[in-house]
């Protein structure tokens, strides 16, 4: 779906109650998580869908409302009665124009790591996919976010944890960021994920880049082939779930580290498109 197709109306006015940086200090990226309190009880919105943010912006990048998608990173409140809260996490980001060579600020992610506590939004929303939470606590799951990625996955595991309660499947998480400094909700700073690190059926796995200042991929081959063996044991359980979130690039680079471990690039083909089929596949790419 391209970004056009996500309608601007209705819009909803949210205010921000709270705005911190969720990486290390040091990082050279500066990703925020922002609480906003929508003026509208009945917005309602489940883990994995995204909002949208509309931001007014210099005209010469095209139109004068900039409308872009941010995922959610907590769970809906749970009575519908109080203006609903929404948790999202941005990236600031920036990027080079390749025919000037000059870097350019990106207009909706600055404007949203520069508001302040009180600042008013126009939101639209909620849209996408939902991912699903399986009804059965035996499931397996596998989330695997790059980046901001993390985002629908802090919500995700918040609700099987604290919200459902003894989940008895597997959970493997797993975190892919070019440095330790710049994993999101996993640092000195803040460790949302340490909450669960006590529960038997849990563990994080970090995928970084070897040489954090060079333009070295994510080793994600060294994250997963490492534990290839219980990784293939849970695909090939019908009650795993496997869930992506990320910049779209996390797409290729699964495929072959996948591709690789199954024995050939036809091969994980194949049972990719059988997990999809069966809903046990699911991305949340942009
Ligand atoms: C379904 C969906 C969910 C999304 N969820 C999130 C989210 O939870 N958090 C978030 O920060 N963004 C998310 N995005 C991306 C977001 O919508 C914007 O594209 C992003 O904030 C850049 O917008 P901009 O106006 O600041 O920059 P633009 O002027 O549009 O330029 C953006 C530049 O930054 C790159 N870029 C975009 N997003 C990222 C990112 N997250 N990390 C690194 N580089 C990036 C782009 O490739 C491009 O080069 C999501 C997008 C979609 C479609």
């Amino acid at each position: 779906m391209r970004l056009d197709d996500y309608p601007t109306e209705p819009r909803f006015s949210a205010t921000v109650l709270k705005s911190e940086p969720i990486n290390d200090e040091g990082a050279d990226v500066e990703v925020r998580e922002l609480v906003l309190e929508v003026d509208r009880p009945e917005f309602h919105f489940d883990i994995g869908q995204s909002i949208g943010v509309l931001v007014e912006g210099p005209k010469e990048f095209g139109e004068s409302v900039h409308h872009r998608l941010y995922t959610v990173a907590d769970t809906p409140p749970a009575d519908s009665k109080s203006k609903p809260e929404v948790t999202i996490v941005v990236r600031r980001c920036n990027y080079i124009d390749d025919y000037s060579g000059e870097e350019y600020e990106g207009v909706s992610s600055n404007y949203l790591c520069d508001r302040k506590p009180g600042d008013k939004l126009s939101i639209t929303g909620p849209f996408g996919l939902a991912f699903k939470v399986p009804e059965n606590k035996k499931a397996n799951l596998l989330l695997i976010g790059l980046g901001t990625g993390i985002a629908p996955f802090r919500a995700f595991l918040k609700h099987i944890y604290q919200e459902v309660g003894d989940w008895e499947g597997k959970v493997r998480l797993l975190h892919g960021a070019r440095s330790g400094l710049e994993l999101l909700y996993m640092n000195d700073k803040r460790d949302d994920f340490a909450l669960y690190y006590d529960e038997d059926t849990f563990e994080a796995i970090q995928a970084l880049s070897p040489r954090p200042n060079w333009a070295d991929p994510i080793a994600w081959d060294y994250a997963i082939e490492n534990r290839s063996e219980e990784i293939l044991g849970m695909l090939d359980d019908e009650n795993t779930y496997v869930y992506v979130a990320g910049l779209v690039p996390i797409r290729d680079a699964l495929d072959k580290v996948f591709a690789n471990m199954v024995g050939s690039p036809e091969s994980w083909a194949k049972k990719k498109t059988e997990l999809k089929e069966a809903g046990r596949w699911v991305e949340l790419l942009y």
